[in-house]
């Protein structure tokens, strides 16, 4: 099943000239991929992510997640349907300080029209699955690094998304941590999970069953092409 799919999406900011950030970029994800997308600074990256992510439109072409054209989707509908299409992890966690990692985890449920009690049952087995059910109570603050991106994981995951998209998810980390977030995503895809890693960082990339490498706005190369061609 094809959860992702970019066809001919053009992303250009006016000036003089006129930016294209994303130049025609075409790209198919199924269902249970791991897929590392890599560019240089300046490739394009963000502005894909935030396609993706529904954060942005592209000026030309279409975006499908999960069987819905979300490029033409109202923004109403967008805000609700979002948690269920994508799951973001960052480089900087983006966790909420003051709240527990329990409770960090259930706002990835807040839009969904859960109750507090369902929502906090959700976010146990989402801590649980990211191999965290010890840390429920405790703040970001009293968490290692590598223990705030596992929240921030879980927090992706809570709400079942089409696509987990992270982006630089091990920027912020030593090299061994980083590690064992690559290492959860792997698990997290053997069970399923449909898994998005947008890096400048190739060597981390290499790890990953398939690369997808941008350049000026570009699809330089694809290493599922050469198999599925
Ligand atoms: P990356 O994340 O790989 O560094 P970006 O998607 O941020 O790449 O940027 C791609 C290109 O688009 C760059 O040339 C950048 O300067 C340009 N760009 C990005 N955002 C804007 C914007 N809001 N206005 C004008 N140009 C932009
Ligand atoms: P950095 O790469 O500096 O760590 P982040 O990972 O924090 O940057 O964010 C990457 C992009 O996603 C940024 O352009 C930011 O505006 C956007 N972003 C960050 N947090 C959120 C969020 N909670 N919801 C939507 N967009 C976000």
């Amino acid at each position: 099943t094809e959860v992702l799919e970019l066809a001919d999406v053009v992303k250009s900011y006016p000036g003089h000239p006129p930016v294209h950030a994303l130049a025609g970029v075409s790209l198919t994800v199924h269902e249970g991929e791991l897929v590392g997308i890599v560019g240089p600074s300046g490739s394009g990256k963000s502005t894909l992510l935030h396609i993706i992510g529904t954060l942005d439109r592209p000026s030309s072409g279409v975006v499908t997640i999960g069987g819905h054209v979300v490029s033409t989707m109202s923004d109403r509908r967008l805000s609700a349907a979002r948690s269920s299409l994508i799951g973001f992890v960052f480089q900087q966690f983006h966790l909420i300080p003051s709240m527990t990692a329990l409770d960090n985890v259930a706002t990835g449920l807040l839009y969904t029209g859960a109750n507090l009690t369902e929502r906090r049952f959700k976010a146990f087995e989402a801590l649980q699955r990211v191999g965290l059910a010890h840390r429920l109570t405790h703040l970001p603050s009293e968490l290692s690094g590598g223990e705030r991106q596992r929240v921030a994981i879980a927090r992706a995951l809570v709400n079942k998304p089409a696509i987990i998209l992270a982006d630089e998810p091990t920027g912020n980390l030593d090299t061994h941590t980083g590690e064992q977030i690559m290492g959860l995503f792997h698990d997290l895809n053997a069970q399923g999970a449909t898994i998005l890693v947008i890096t400048h960082d190739r060597e981390l990339a290499e790890g990953l069953p398939r690369q997808v490498h941008i350049r000026d706005g570009r699809l330089e190369s694809d290493s599922a092409a050469t198999v599925a061609a």
